[in-house]
C-alpha cells in the first residue's frame, strides 16, 4: 500500500458484522476502507460453515426475541437491495422428551413474547418430516418463523455493495494494531499506514488482541461442525425439513446442502483456546461421537 488515502472510518474485519458495517456505512456517505487478514468468507472465521441458523424464540433471554425479529426485517431488506436470497424462512423444529428444560424454555419465551409455535407429537413429526424418526415419547415444536442464513451469500454480496458504493475492501490484510490520537486513528498495515476519523474493530475471534487495553470477557472457542451424507437425500431435502434440534448440548442441523450435505453441531460446550492464532486440534471422536449418535437414530 504506496498510497496514504486518509478515511471516515476503517474497519479492521470484514466478516459477517465488518462487511455490514461498510455498506452502513457507505450508505450513510462515509468514506471508507475495511480490512481483512482473509478473503471472506472462508474458513477460520466465526462465519465459516456455510450456514447459520436464525432463531426467534430466545431462551437465552427475552431481550434477543425483539432484537432477532428486527434483524429478520433487515435481513429481508438486505436480499432485496442485494438481489440475493440470504434469509431461508423454512422454520425450525426443536425435538425432545416432553418437559425437557430446553425444550419447555423455548415454549416459554414463546408464550411470553405470543409467539405461535406448533406443538407436534412423535407420530405427526414423522408424518410431516420422514426424515426424523424420533422416540415415541418425544415430542416436537415447529417455529415456523425460523430459518437458516446463507452467510456465504451475506458476506459476498455484502462485500460487492461495499465495493460498488465505494468503499475499499483490502483483503488478505492483517492491520499489525492500532493507536488512536486526539483527532484520528492510525491503522500499522505490514507494508505502511492508513488514517481514519474513526474505527470499527469486527475482527471476530482476533478482537481481544486488537482491544487488549479494555478490560473486556472474551474467550476464543473451538467448535466443530459435522457434514453428514444422508442415504436418502430427498426426505433431507431444503425443501423438505426445516433447521432441527435435540436438547442433547442443543445439537442442531441443516437441511441437506447438495454437495455439502446435512450440516450438525453442538450449540453448547467446545474448549477454550488462548487465543485464535493457536493451532486448532484436528476433530476426534469426543467431538463427533455425541452427534453421530443423533445422526443415527
Ligand atoms: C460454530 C458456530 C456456529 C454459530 N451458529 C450461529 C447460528 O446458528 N446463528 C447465529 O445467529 N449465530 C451463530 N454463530 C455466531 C455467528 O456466526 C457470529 O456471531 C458471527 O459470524 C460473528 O461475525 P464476526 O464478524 O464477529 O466474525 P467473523 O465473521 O469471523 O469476522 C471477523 C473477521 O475479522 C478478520 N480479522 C481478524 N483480525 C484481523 C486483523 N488483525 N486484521 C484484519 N482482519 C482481521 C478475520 O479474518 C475475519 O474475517 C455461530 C458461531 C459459530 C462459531
Amino acid at each position: 500500500m504506496t498510497e496514504r488515502k486518509h478515511y471516515d472510518a476503517a474497519i479492521i474485519g470484514l466478516g459477517t458484522m465488518g462487511s455490514f458495517a461498510a455498506v452502513e456505512l457507505a450508505r450513510r456517505g462515509f468514506s471508507v476502507a475495511g480490512f481483512d487478514r482473509f478473503a471472506p468468507p472462508h474458513g477460520h472465521g466465526s462465519h465459516s460453515g456455510g450456514t447459520r441458523i436464525y432463531r426467534i424464540a430466545y431462551p437465552e433471554g427475552t431481550g434477543y426475541v425483539e432484537l432477532a425479529q428486527r434483524a429478520g426485517e433487515l435481513w429481508d431488506e438486505a436480499a432485496e437491495r442485494f438481489g440475493a436470497q440470504l434469509l431461508h424462512r423454512v422454520g425450525m423444529l426443536y425435538m425432545g422428551p416432553p418437559g425437557e428444560p430446553f425444550l419447555q424454555s423455548v415454549q416459554d419465551s414463546a408464550t411470553f413474547n405470543r409467539l405461535e409455535l406448533e406443538a407436534l407429537s412423535a407420530g405427526e413429526v414423522f408424518r410431516r418430516y420422514p426424515a426424523f424418526v424420533i422416540p415415541e415419547s418425544y415430542s416436537g415444536l415447529f417455529d415456523p418463523k425460523a430459518g437458516w442464513l446463507d452467510v456465504d451469500a451475506a458476506i459476498r454480496s455484502s462485500q460487492s455493495q461495499a465495493t460498488a458504493l465505494g468503499v475499499d475492501c483490502f483483503l488478505d490484510q492483517p492491520v499489525k494494531g492500532w493507536d488512536a490520537t486526539a483527532d484520528h486513528v492510525c491503522l500499522q498495515l505490514e507494508d505502511g499506514t492508513v488514517t481514519a476519523q474513526s474505527l470499527v474493530i469486527t475482527a471476530g475471534a482476533w478482537a481481544g488482541k486488537l482491544l487488549n487495553d479494555l478490560p473486556l470477557p472474551l474467550t476464543v472457542r473451538r467448535k466443530v461442525i459435522a457434514w453428514f451424507d444422508p442415504v436418502n437425500t430427498e426426505l433431507f431435502g431444503a425443501d423438505r425439513i426445516p433447521v432441527f434440534t435435540f436438547p442433547e448440548n442443543f445439537i442442531y442441523g441443516f437441511p441437506n446442502m447438495p454437495g455439502m450435505g446435512v450440516k450438525m453441531a453442538e450449540n453448547w460446550g467446545g474448549v477454550d483456546l488462548m487465543d485464535a492464532d493457536r493451532p486448532v486440534a484436528a476433530p476426534d471422536a469426543s467431538d463427533l461421537d455425541p452427534i453421530r449418535a443423533i445422526e443415527k437414530r
